[in-house]
């Protein structure tokens, strides 16, 4: 099976503004996302436990939020090119109502949903990573899995390819022929 893990924050829609919005309310101090080159920036910021708060509430949140525009086309076309889509999120499990549902209110097509505090798990059984951490990036690019993800300040200097947009993503995994992989 051509399996893919596909990551759902800050890869299927645009998290950070939120995420952004919501950290505000508790340290005034937040700097803009376009200033977070350093993955954990937030620690500045926010204590654990704070943090944590508000990203289960983005999460059980979820279907207040929309996709980005390509992200349908994204996923069923990565169904078209026989792909098995696991969709994985960093997320805690009693959110997996209001993720499903937000996958299909937006028909964002999957085969499975992987919630848990790590992903990396999944890495020995597929062929192609698209998430924009640059802690699973990195892993799953030492491993010889073909990764990429949406380029964001805090991964764009690593050893994987970033993109702007999905559909410049869909034009790489295409050229790449994994589709075309036994
Ligand atoms: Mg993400």
């Amino acid at each position: 099976m051509k399996k893919i893990i596909v990551d759902i924050d800050n890869t299927l829609w645009h998290f950070a503004s939120i995420l952004y919005e919501r950290m505000k309310e508790i340290n005034p101090q937040i700097t803009q996302p376009s200033e977070w080159h350093d993955y954990f920036f937030w620690r500045s910021y926010l204590t654990p436990k704070e943090f944590y708060k508000v990203i289960k509430g983005i999460h059980r949140d979820q279907e207040m939020f929309i996709p980005y525009p390509d992200a349908e086309l994204f996923l069923s076309s990565l169904k078209d090119m026989g792909f098995h889509i696991t969709i994985a999120s960093h997320r805690e499990k009693e959110t997996l109502h209001a993720t499903v549902n937000w996958l299909n209110r937006y028909n964002l097509v999957f085969d499975e949903v992987h919630l848990s505090y790590d992903k990396s798990v999944l890495l020995d059984n597929c062929i192609s990573v698209i998430d924009d951490s640059p802690v699973i990036l990195e892993k799953a690019a030492n491993s010889g899995i073909i990764c990429c993800g949406l380029k964001m300040p805090w991964n764009d200097n690593g050893i994987y390819n970033v993109f702007d947009t999905l559909t410049e993503i869909l034009h790489y995994l295409r050229a790449k022929k994994l589709h075309e992989a036994k």
